[in-house]
């Protein structure tokens, strides 16, 4: 009998361990504040090994439309700015803001239509040494999203290293250098920062800098939901909705920052 029981524990274990789909996070208590979400691909067609970075137009769909039937309230950058001067939320309940990194050709061609159409704000982290590259945005895109008034545009440092694994002077450079390229471009102060390699691309001496050079929000991939209105003590938590996941995913995504464990 107890071996009988142990073996069930064990095929358990193991079931998890290698299903990491079903360790959903349904069971951890749900928390309000602001959702950030990140996103990289918008596309029907999958870049090989990028399902999980890849939505399709019609999955991302559905998330919007997801938003709008559980009253989410997206917000722009200027509102998450707004709310951090004044620690006022003003009339915004359940805040969500979605942010899309390293600025693929596929956020012109698939998620720009959308943003326009539904009136939905996003924030789009830029490579500066990609921009104009084979499947990335070029300058003419960007500035039309950019006048749009949908999108903003933030940094994501000129090269996508990993900043932690850099010099003060060669952080300072990929700070500095990507911030003043965009602003000269948009004719606008750039001041969010996303960090590359997320949760493990930066720490204490990175994030000092990054505040230092002019940015006043930090966007890491650590997963979770932030407080709100959000008060910049610390770098923003965001989540991250896959590619094949479903609404319940979703969901899951927008109460605990996280869908699986
Ligand atoms: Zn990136």
């Amino acid at each position: 009998m107890m071996y009988a029981g142990l073996l069930l524990i064990l095929g358990a274990v193991y079931f998890f361990w290698k299903y990491p789909a079903l360790r959903k996070t349904w069971y951890l208590p749900p928390r309000k504040g602001l959702a950030v979400l990140m996103y990289h691909h918008i596309s029907p067609t999958c870049v090989p090994d990028q399902f999980a970075f890849t939505l399709t137009p019609e999955m991302f769909e559905k998330q919007l439309q997801f938003l709008q039937e559980r009253r989410y309230t997206p917000i722009s950058e200027r509102d998450l700015l707004h709310a951090r001067k004044t620690r006022q939320t003003g009339k915004i309940t359940r805040p969500v803001l979605l942010t899309f990194d390293d600025g693929h050709e596929d956020n012109y061609t698939y998620l720009f239509p959308l943003l326009k159409r539904r009136q939905i704000p996003a924030l789009i982290f830029l490579i500066t040494d990609k921009i104009g590259t084979p499947g990335y945005l070029a300058w003419p895109q960007i500035q039309e999203m950019h006048q749009s008034g949908w999108v903003a545009f933030g940094s994501h440092t000129c090269s996508h290293r990993r900043l932690r694994s850099l010099s003060n002077e060669e952080i300072e450079q990929e700070l500095t250098q990507s911030k003043q390229i965009l602003e000269e471009k948009l004719g606008a102060s750039v001041v969010s920062f996303c960090y590359p390699f997320g949760a493990g691309g930066f720490d204490k001496r990175v994030r000092s800098r990054v505040l230092k050079a002019g940015y006043l929000l930090d966007f890491s991939t650590q997963k979770g939901i932030n407080p709100w209105p959000w008060t910049g003590k610390k770098s923003i938590l965001r989540a991250f909705p896959r590619g094949g996941e479903t609404l319940w995913d979703f969901h899951l995504q927008l109460t605990r920052g996280r869908s699986r464990l």
